[in-house]
């Protein structure tokens, strides 16, 4: 990180965005924003200071007085109009995408994809954001309950997803009537600005959505702010853990999805050509760099026999830039990730599996600068060697071995991580009994990273999960609404008038 002022340079400044307006921080504390395919800087962007940070959430403490009260039907409009420019600019976003994060165009396309599933699912809250009502509890009273919004509500995205993570969160606080501030990734933050200026075309008014940039400093002064009365976050589980301790300290409502160290179990009965196309693409697919990336097979008895072939399948991927077409492995984010990687890698060596595959120093012709790493197989892995405690987060697999089923699920459920994981088997049973006895949060069945679809939640458990309801879908509207149970009794003249009651009955 640098310590200068943004306005010497000729790189464009990543904006805040505060009661409606872009503007530039007076930080002197900046970033810089680079290509990972190219080291080209791209922007800069500000650790917005305290002064910043307060104005943002001020500015969203003062939208809400009105916010909160707007029709369900407008607010479901701005989201219906926001979906079709995000459609629109489906290209310029991926583009934006790919260039600071690095993953392939087609892949940064389905990155804002499954955050656009979210904003139609939000543009249908008048069906969502529903209460209860029950006749006649008593005699002449009903009781029923209001699904109202919090306040000011806060994000805390990862570098992995930058459009789709942010989606995950502000629409759905927005349109359930709370109001933002969107603290992203410092990373990449400029497709995350351009889905904010889009969100703001689609009728956003001025201080719903909210955006200050930064690190450390950034996310405890949202955790401590007393104006912040919920916080999603999505990262790592050292940084979710401390998220999580410190804004439940002061007081407010949150949810933490983090890291994951996700399994597959290979039967042998599986269909072999389709289980190795699915463990290839999940695991070495942007790089390993996705919460839900299948980072270690389980092969079950004679599924052993086919690593030889799931080698020759990743030999074929192609790295190279994610501009480039025909790449299936771009560079992973930064120089500082590229060398964590390698050196977990070596370590992995040296702490006895067996190195199937190598991608260090993958030769990317054109793009020599980039921070590559080819697809790495190793085989033979145990807990306690470093490939299996910690999560890589890059196009390393992980190759275990089980006897039977039954050994495959309880190796998982050992594992402290509970985030995704899937079985690939012909057997109904099979499937059945993993579906029952599996301790993760997520679980697909022939399915290789099942990320569910918004009108379902996402679902990690054990040390992937603080917080008991998940982003998007039904928990989220839960998450962001207060219920307020209302018991009423009208009474008209004729009713007569009972005396005092001292008793608990109504
Ligand atoms: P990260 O935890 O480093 O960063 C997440 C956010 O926290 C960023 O906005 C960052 O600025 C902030 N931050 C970083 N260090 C901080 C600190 N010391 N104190 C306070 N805030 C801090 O995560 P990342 O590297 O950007 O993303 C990768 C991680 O996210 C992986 O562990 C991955 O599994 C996880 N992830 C989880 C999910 C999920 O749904 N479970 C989804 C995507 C990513």
């Amino acid at each position: 990180m640098s310590s200068s002022s943004a306005k010497t340079s000729s790189i464009p400044t990543v904006k805040l965005l505060i009661d409606g307006k872009f503007v530039d921080s007076t930080t002197t504390e900046w970033r810089d924003v680079v290509n990972p395919a190219t080291q080209e800087v791209l922007a800069r962007v500000p650790f917005a200071t305290q002064d910043e940070i307060n104005a943002a959430v001020a500015a969203g403490k003062k939208a809400f007085k009105t916010w909160r009260k707007t029709p369900i039907g407008t607010r479901a409009r701005i989201f219906l109009k926001y979906q079709q420019l995000i459609r629109e600019n489906m290209g310029e976003l991926a583009a934006l995408l790919t260039a600071e994060q690095g993953k392939t165009l087609p892949d940064a396309e389905g990155d804002v994809f499954r955050g656009l599933e979210v904003v139609e699912h939000a543009a249908g809250i008048g069906n969502l954001q529903l209460g209860e009502l029950a006749n006649n509890v008593a005699t002449g009273v009903d009781t029923y309950t209001l699904l109202q919004p919090l306040g000011v509500c806060a994000g805390i995205t990862p570098f992995n997803f930058p459009a789709m993570i942010p989606l995950w969160m502000f629409p759905m606080a927005i349109v359930t009537g709370n109001t933002f501030v969107l603290k992203p990734s410092e990373q990449d933050p400029m497709v995350t600005m351009r889905l904010c200026e889009l969100a703001l075309e689609a009728g956003i008014p001025a201080g719903v959505l909210n955006v200050v940039h930064g690190g450390e400093g950034a996310v405890n002064a949202i955790c401590d702010h007393a104006d912040i009365k919920a916080i999603s976050f999505v990262g790592s589980t050292k940084v979710g853990t401390h998220v999580y301790n410190r804004a439940s300290l002061a007081g407010k409502r949150v949810q933490c999805m983090m890291g994951a160290k996700n399994h597959a179990i290979v039967l042998p009965d599986a269909n072999k050509e389709q289980t190795l196309n699915a463990l290839a693409g999940a695991s070495f697919g942007a790089a390993g760099q996705r919460c839900m990336a299948v980072s270690t097979a389980v092969l079950v008895g004679d599924a052993q026999k086919w690593i030889p072939e799931l080698v020759a399948k990743a030999k074929t991927l192609k790295v190279n830039a994610g501009t480039e077409k025909g790449t299936d492995v771009g560079p992973v984010i930064s120089c500082a990730a590229k060398d964590r990687v390698e050196s977990l890698i070596e370590r992995g060596v040296k702490e006895g599996a067996k190195l199937e595959l190598d991608g260090r120093n993958p030769q990317v012709s054109g793009f020599e600068k980039g921070n590559f790493v080819g697809p790495t197989i190793f085989s033979g892995v145990k807990p306690g060697m470093s490939i299996y405690d910690q999560e890589i987060f890059g196009p390393v697999l992980c190759l275990a071995a089980a006897n039977d089923l039954t050994e495959a699920i309880e190796f998982i459920n050992a594992n402290p991580n509970g985030n995704g994981t899937a079985i690939f088997t012909q057997s109904g049973a099979a499937a059945r009994q993993f579906q029952e006895d599996i301790d993760v949060g997520q679980v697909g069945i022939n399915v290789p990273i099942p990320v569910p679809v918004p009108m379902f939640s996402f679902t990690g458990s054990r040390a992937s999960k603080l917080g008991d309801l998940g982003p998007y879908g039904k928990q989220v509207v839960l998450f962001y609404t207060q219920t307020k149970t209302v018991t009423a009794r009208w009474f008209d003249d004729s009713t007569t008038a009972q005396g005092v009651n001292t008793t608990i009955s109504l």
